[in-house]
Parts: structure tokens; sequence; C-alpha cells
């Protein structure tokens, strides 16, 4: 037949064939292990917030095309709690743009601003959608590697991964357009802190760079970390698309109710995109995540409060078991090293765990480009029951 000797699925796209997540998941159906790889949680969100979606759809909001930017009640919703959580005023009708989740924001993002041949930084480990849609608009990315600092100090829990400013400064060339920043950052659990974002801001505004930043865990937050949105510090306002999402911070994953905040120039231009990818999505969701994102500060301290005291059960547990483990400061992600276990091939790791322990788990390899520097580590996600977080640290045990 004609046209079946070329490859069907482009070139841009053709190396993002499969995720990992697809192979672990089918992996964890298969055996009945506990999939601790794909980060959802798995009880949903607050119930009133249920019932005000419930409501939306009862009343007719919502079931038809919702405005293009996003329903106005949302777009206020999103200005207000950037200007009470950070003091960013930005206004709901020329500079809030809601999305089809943070993924099409990034994906909006990057056609947009991007030209074929536009170079754009990522940290790596990145979140797998952004290498893709680099690729999609015809970019090339640039990763800059997050490091764990001198292996777990002070115990078994304690390493952080940072940024190596210098490698940051060297990496940009006179293609570079942007640089793509996820705070706090999947999978390493690494918050960005203030002395990092300047020395990224004040190198933006230098060489005259765009920020898109993926801050979807801005509320998963733990111990003294504190998130900070780079667009608020000096000359990066008007540099930055702010990504943010309802799904990680509300647990309504399945909504895909996201946004982005920016200038008008640059909200126009991602809406242009936009409006060609889904036009518009998730309409009544709109209404429920208004409501949502007005929800007092108990909700969010009690959000946290649970994920800590998760986090720390199954940091525990993979330490008892041998991993070296990074303590996240941020996400539901902790990313363990299994060097101390004797192994170095987290691929082979991962394709074996489900048969030796009954845990699923993600090699981070699939979230860098140099391999090798993600080879020995491993995410576990800990946004799940306390139950089951439990039976996994006492399968984990017979590791
Ligand atoms: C989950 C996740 C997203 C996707 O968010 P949606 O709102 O579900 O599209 C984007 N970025 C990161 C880093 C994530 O972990």
């Amino acid at each position: 037949m004609a046209g079946m000797t070329r490859p069907l699925l482009n070139r841009r796209l053709a190396p993002f064939g499969t995720t990992i997540f697809a192979e672990m998941s089918a992996l964890a159906a298969r055996t009945g292990a506990i999939n601790l790889g794909q980060g959802f949680p798995d009880t949903d969100g607050p119930e009133e917030i249920r019932e005000a979606a419930v409501r939306a759809l009862r009343d007719g909001r919502g079931n038809q095309y919702p405005p293009g930017p996003g329903v106005p009640e949302l777009r206020t919703a999103v200005a207000e709690h950037q200007l009470k959580r950070y003091g960013l005023a930005f206004d709901p009708d020329t500079e809030v743009l809601v999305t089809a989740g943070a993924t099409e924001a990034i994906a909006a993002s990057l056609l947009a601003l991007l030209e074929p041949g536009d170079e754009v930084i990522a940290l790596e480990p990145y979140y797998d959608s952004y290498a893709a849609c680099i690729a999609m608009a015809g970019g090339t990315r640039v990763p800059v590697t997050l490091r764990p600092q001198e292996g777990p100090v002070g115990g078994a829990a304690e390493g952080r991964y940072v940024l190596d400013l210098d490698e940051l400064r060297a990496a940009v060339t006179d293609r570079t357009r942007l640089i793509l920043l996820n705070t706090p950052h999947n999978p390493t659990g690494t918050v960005l802190s203030r002395a990092e974002l300047t020395a990224i801001a004040e190198l933006a505004v230098e060489r005259d760079l765009l920020v898109v930043t993926d801050e979807v865990y801005e509320h998963l937050v733990f111990d003294e970390a504190a998130h900070i949105p780079i667009a608020s510090l000096p000359g990066m306002r008007e540099r930055t698309v702010t990504i943010g999402s309802a799904g990680k911070t509300y647990s309504f994953t399945g909504w895909k109710v996201g946004w982005i905040t920016a200038t008008p120039e640059l909200t126009g231009a991602v809406r242009s995109v936009k409006q060609y990818l889904t036009y518009v999505s998730s309409g009544p969701f709109q209404y429920a995540v208004a409501e949502a994102l007005r929800l007092p500060d108990s909700y969010y301290d009690a959000l946290r409060a649970d994920l800590r005291a998760k986090r720390d059960l199954l940091s525990g547990g993979l330490a008892r078991a041998g991993f070296a483990v990074y303590r996240p400061a941020g996400t539901y992600f902790v990313t363990t090293d299994i060097r101390p276990l004797g192994e170095t091939d987290g691929f082979a790791f991962c394709r074996s765990l489900p048969e030796r322990a009954g845990v699923v788990a993600i090699p981070n390899a699939v979230f860098y480009d140099h391999r090798e520097e993600g080879a020995p580590f491993v995410r576990f996600a800990f946004c799940k029951r306390t139950s089951v977080l439990e039976e996994a640290v006492s399968r984990l045990r017979g590791l």
C-alpha cells in the first residue's frame, strides 16, 4: 500500500513510542504488584469539591463549550490564588488561561514560543512530556542535570538533588529561547531554593530568555521548604509563563483542569495554540476547581501533613530495605539509589521488582538524556493509602 513503507509515526515523535508507565502498569496488573510507579492518588479529593462538580453539571453550567480562555469564575479564582499566596497580581481577563491540565499548558506554551531550531534548557531528570513537546515544536532540548549532593548525608534520608549553576550558565547559547523549569521537582522531590531561582532569574534577564515554569506541586512542600514562583523575582514577571493544575493539589487528576498565568502578550501567544489543540475542556469541572482554589488554609495544611507522614513511612521503609533514599522536600515522589543493594541498572531492577517484592517502581533513567547519569535511581510514589504503603514497605523488607 502506498505510503506504508515509510514509518507512520513521524521522525520527531518516533523516539517517544510508548511510555514506561504503560509497561510498568501492565506489569503491576499482570503480577498483582502494588503500583507505586504512576503518580496518581488512590483516594479522591474533598467531597465538597466533588459535589460542586455535580452541582455544576446538574445546573447546566459548563455542559456546552465554555469560553475559550476558561470560565470567568475559575480565571478569577486563579488570579486571587496567585495574589493571596505569592503577592502576584494577574488580570483574570487577559493574564489567565485555563487549559486541559498542565499537560496542555506545557504543550501549548512550547508550541507557541518556539521556532524550529530553538534550544530549550530543561532540568534533567525531566517530566516525560517535556521532551516530546519540545520535539513537536521542532526545538532542541539541552538538559542540565540535577545531581544528588554528596550521597545521602547525615543518615539514610537526607541528601538533596542540586542544580549546578555553572553548568546552567554554560548551557546557554545564542540559540537558547527558553528555560523550562519544574519546582517542586518531579522525580527528585527537590524544591528550588531562593538562591537557585535568583541565579536562574538573573541569567534569564541577562540573556533575554523566556521561562516556562511547571509548578503543579506548588502546595506539596514539606518541613521548612517553601515554594517560590520564579515569576515573583525581579525582572521575571514579564518573561515567565507559570503553569498550575488542580490535579495534584486537589487529588482530581482525571479532571484535567490546568492554567497558565503570564503577561497579556505571553498569554495571547499560548492561547493562539491552545484554541487549536482542545479549544476548551472540562466545563463543569472548571466551576468546581474555582471553589477548590478558595479552600481554607486548613485544607492545604492537612494535605501536607498527610503526605509528609506518607513520605516518612515510605522513605523509612525503603531505607530499612537497603535503598539509599533522597528525602523529598516536595512532590509525592521519592527517589532512591539502588547501589547499596548491589544493583546498578534501574531498568532491570524495576522489571524484576514485581516478581521479587510485589512492588512496581519507575527507573529514573527514562527521565534522562544522559541515561547513564540516571541508571541507578528508582522512583516510588507515596500518594497512596497508608495501608497500601505499609504493605509495600513490608514486602520490600524481603529484598
Ligand atoms: C502530573 C504532572 C503534570 C501533568 O498535570 P495535569 O494537570 O494532569 O496535566 C505536569 N507536570 C508535572 C511535573 C507532573 O508531575
